[in-house]
C-alpha cells in the first residue's frame, strides 16, 4: 500500500519517496490514519520500527491545514536525550520540506541564547528534551499555550532518566484540549501510569 493511500498530502508524500520509502511500516499504516483524524495515540515501539514517520507525517500535515497562530507553537515532541531529539528534529526538517514550518531542536548542555532567539522569531514545532525546556519555560521564553498535539517519544527512558518531576510541569503549561501520541518500548506501572494521565480514548498500536 503506497503512502498517499494513508491520506498524506503529495508534497508529504513526495518528501517520502524522496527518502525511498515505498510502503509504510506497521506502525506506519495504523496510526498515519488515526492521528490523522486527530485522534490520541498510543504506540509500543521500538527504534528501527519507523516511529519517527509515524508519528511525523501526519503531524506536519495537520500543522499545514490550519492557520499559524501568532508565532506560537503549536506542536510539542519530547525526547528523553539530545541525540534522539536532534533525530527526530532531522526527520521533522527533511519530511516537512516545503510545508513552511517553523521548527526548532532544544536540549540542555549548549547556550541558551540561541534558543531564545529561534523561539523569539516564532516557531509552530519545538522538539526538546524536558529539562530545558522548562528551563526556556520558566524564563518565559517559550510559551506552550497554543499547543495542539503533544508527542512523547520513548517516554519509558525519560522515565528511567528521572524527568517525570519536568514533563508534570510541562503537562501543567498544555492546553487540556489537544491530541496526545504517546510511544515507549516498554510498559511498566509507572510507564502505564503516565500514559493513562496524558491519553484520551488512545487508539492502541503495538508492533
Ligand atoms: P525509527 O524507528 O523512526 O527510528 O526509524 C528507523 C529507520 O527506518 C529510519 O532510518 C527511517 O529513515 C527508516 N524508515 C522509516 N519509515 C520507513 C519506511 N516506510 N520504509 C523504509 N524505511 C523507513
Amino acid at each position: 500500500m503506497p503512502f498517499a493511500k494513508l491520506g498524506l498530502r503529495p508534497e508529504i508524500a513526495a518528501a517520502v519517496a524522496a527518502k525511498g520509502y515505498t510502503e509504510p511500516s506497521p506502525i506506519q499504516a495504523k496510526a498515519i490514519p488515526a492521528i490523522l483524524e486527530g485522534r490520541d495515540v498510543l504506540g509500543g515501539a521500538q527504534t528501527g520500527t519507523g516511529k519517527t514517520a509515524a508519528f511525523s507525517l501526519p503531524l506536519l500535515q495537520r500543522l499545514s491545514e490550519s492557520n499559524f497562530k501568532n508565532k506560537r507553537p503549536r506542536a510539542l515532541i519530547l525526547a528523553p536525550t539530545r541525540e534522539l531529539a536532534a533525530q527526530v528534529h532531522q526527520s521533522i526538517l527533511d519530511y516537512g520540506h516545503g510545508l513552511n514550518l517553523h521548527s526548532a531542536c532544544f536540549f540542555g548542555g549548549v547556550n541558551i541564547n540561541p534558543q531564545i532567539s529561534k523561539l523569539r522569531r516564532g516557531l509552530d514545532i519545538i522538539v526538546a528534551t524536558p529539562g530545558r525546556l522548562l528551563d526556556l519555560c520558566q524564563r518565559g521564553e517559550a510559551q506552550l499555550g497554543a499547543i495542539e498535539t503533544l508527542v512523547l517519544d520513548e517516554a519509558d527512558r525519560m522515565l528511567d532518566m528521572g524527568f517525570i518531576h519536568d514533563i508534570k510541569k510541562l503537562l501543567k503549561l498544555l492546553p487540556t484540549e489537544r491530541q496526545n501520541l504517546f510511544f515507549s518500548a516498554t510498559y511498566a506501572k509507572e510507564v502505564k501510569k503516565l500514559a493513562d494521565t496524558i491519553l484520551r480514548n488512545p487508539v492502541e498500536v503495538e508492533v
